[in-house]
């Protein structure tokens, strides 16, 4: 078989988020990112304290533009930067920092109302966890999708419990499977996060959580390495105790073998993230962004395989 996936307008062999944006609403789609000032659970004693080893005082949201301003400042002015660049562009508010479902349905619906009524927002995406979503929660998403598509973003970044712990993640992999069996009867879109070179993984372990996570009944995924950034509880312990750390070269040889295990029809949305330029611990090559996708497609041709490959010959 031949690769499946021949877009004319990327030529990738996979299914990639821009394909989907464009096919799905004819235009050209970006995300605004938004600071909506949430918590999580594993910061203020819920479950835990200092947050996901891993993460930053500004949980994520190290990248957004003026995240301190007002959300509708937020919007207005993150909006201009992209419509600068595509000015007829439709949006997809994204609410990226900390945990943005964990509040009351009053909270949150507070928060979403503005953004339901502006003409260019196709689409809301709310980076959330597993356990911060109630039935309450996902009834008051579900109807608000009448209106806007709605993505729930899982941060899951790996299926083991035990690295999990390590990573005061504060939930397990049992958690977010019954979560996403609630939200899978519902319109709602989910994206699963995945981290790779995670302290304790091997090549084959990452492997097998896209495995497992692409056998849920799930819309996309985003996959990309852990920064270590200086100023976090990971990054103090690596500088006194430093773990082996993907190279480029293991990083897409690994993304590869990932994407031949996730099924066609699982949306792709990254394959690389944003890391913070000074604030990063070692591991350079992942700002070069462009080169590393580019490096992905060239192995995919090499070893002549697609999403899904594997999966085909089980
Ligand atoms: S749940 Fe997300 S935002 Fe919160 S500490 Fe963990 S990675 Fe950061």
């Amino acid at each position: 078989m031949n690769n499946p996936f021949p877009y004319s307008e990327d030529n990738k062999r996979y299914y990639t988020w821009s394909h989907y944006l464009k096919t799905k609403y004819k235009n050209k789609v970006f995300k605004v990112a938004l600071n909506a000032n949430f918590t999580c659970p594993n910061r203020d004693g819920t479950c835990g304290v200092g947050g996901c080893t891993f993460c930053s005082s500004y949980g994520s949201g190290d990248t957004i533009e003026d995240k301190f301003e007002p959300l509708d400042v937020q919007y207005e002015s993150n909006l201009k930067i992209m419509q600068h660049k595509w000015p007829k562009g439709n949006a997809i508010a994204y609410f990226q920092a900390y945990t943005n479902t964990y509040g009351s349905v009053k909270q949150v619906s507070e928060m979403l109302k503005p953004f339901l009524f502006k003409d260019e927002i196709v689409a809301i995406s709310l980076a959330t966890r597993a356990d911060c979503l109630s039935d309450e929660m996902i009834e008051y998403l579900d109807f608000v999708s009448r209106k806007k598509d709605i993505w729930i973003e899982l941060g899951l970044q790996t299926t083991n419990d035990k690295i999990a712990k390590s990573l005061n993640r504060g939930h397990d992999y049992q958690c977010f499977l019954e979560t996403v069996e609630r939200l899978s009867k519902t319109n709602l879109k989910i994206c699963v996060h995945l981290m790779n070179s995670l302290p304790g993984e091997s090549k084959e372990d990452m492997i097998q959580n896209a495995y497992k996570v692409g056998q849920l009944p799930i819309h996309a995924i985003k996959i990309h390495m852990l920064y270590i950034l200086k100023d976090t509880v990971l990054g103090k312990s690596y500088l006194q105790h430093p773990f082996p750390m993907l190279d480029k070269d293991d990083y897409i040889d690994v993304v590869v073998s990932q994407l031949e295990v996730l099924p066609k029809h699982i949306i792709i949305q990254r394959l690389t993230g944003d890391g913070m330029r000074g604030e990063q611990i070692g591991s350079e090559w992942m700002f070069k962004k462009t080169i590393v996708l580019n490096d992905i497609d060239k192995a995919m041709v090499a070893r002549n395989t697609w999403q899904g490959k594997v999966l085909e010959t089980k």
